[in-house]
């Protein structure tokens, strides 16, 4: 794979997994996955349910110990650190369905988060500066919040601990499209701060609107790795479904607007 164009082309990558092997108990999730993640970018991890995109993020916080491989954070082998440590190396999840506690109130939320941070931009003000309705609702319970509200607690609770790499896990989950819409907007701002970004989406257009670099997973292995300017919607949508692709010419999917391939996706559950 050439690593033209990937905006850092004469830097080492700031996060690498290599050859990552992950079971759970006797299912190998994942086998012998690769990555290279440089400063700067969004690289976004594609499949489907049970594909093993969850297990390689929680892998890469420390949450799974990998049966074989290696995960680097700045050329420094991380595969072995605790979870909380990583944290403070710079490496931090926002999990699948946000895990904030409920009972808490927003700012004590971010508090939480704030518990390992490394020194830098973040501050609980400043994401109260990026999402407008927070600090008003600083005090309220995030039980009660939507569930786009709690998405963004979440994203606020990584935040605050000044990562370097943050792992991001199916923020569109069980949001309406609009919403997730409205939280990838931040993006932009999030990034313009040095962060680097490692997601994983079953909004596969989502994904790719974001996206500077893309892997797709299925069962666990590895079936498309590329640029999305590289890549046709069908090459995706194969690698996607595991079929097979007939060569020929198509726009690469970073070139299509609409949606690749509507139902694909969990995120029209509204909340
Ligand atoms: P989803 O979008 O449904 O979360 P995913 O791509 O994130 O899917 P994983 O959650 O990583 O996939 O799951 C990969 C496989 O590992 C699935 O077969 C899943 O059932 C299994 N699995 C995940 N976590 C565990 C666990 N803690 N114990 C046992 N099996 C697990």
């Amino acid at each position: 794979m050439s690593e033209q164009g990937r905006g850092e082309d004469a830097a080492d990558p700031l996060l690498e997994v290599r050859e990552l092997t992950v079971h759970h108990g006797q299912l190998r999730a994942l086998d012998r996955i690769s990555l290279r993640v440089f400063p700067g970018e969004v690289y976004a991890i594609i499949g489907a349910n049970g594909a093993g995109k969850s297990t390689l993020l929680r892998t890469i916080a420390g949450l799974h110990h990998p049966t074989e491989g290696s995960i680097l954070l700045d050329g420094q082998d991380v595969t072995r650190v605790r979870p909380e440590r990583r944290a403070t190396r710079g490496i931090v999840l926002v999990p699948e369905g946000r895990r904030l506690f409920g009972s808490l109130s927003v700012e004590e939320n971010l508090q939480v988060g704030a518990t390992y941070a490394r020194k830098g931009p973040w501050t609980i003000e400043r994401v109260y500066e990026l999402f407008g309705w927070m600090r008003e609702r600083r005090a309220q319970r995030t039980a009660q919040l939507s569930g786009g509200e709690q998405q963004s607690v979440a994203i606020g609770r990584a935040l605050v601990a000044n990562p370097r790499v943050l792992l991001l896990d199916e923020l569109s989950l069980g949001l309406a499209p609009v919403v997730v819409q409205r939280i990838y907007g931040m993006l932009p701002q999030i990034l313009a701060t040095g962060l680097t970004v490692l997601l994983v989406e079953q909004d596969v257009s989502q994904a790719l609107r974001v996206a500077s670099h893309l892997q797709c997973l299925l069962e666990g292995h590895t079936t498309l790795e590329a640029r999305p300017a590289e890549v046709t919607a069908e090459q995706v949508e194969a690698a996607y479904f595991g079929l097979n692709v007939r060569p020929g010419p198509a726009p690469a999917v970073g070139e299509r607007s609409e949606p690749l391939w509507p139902g694909s996706t969990r995120s029209s559950r509204a909340s």
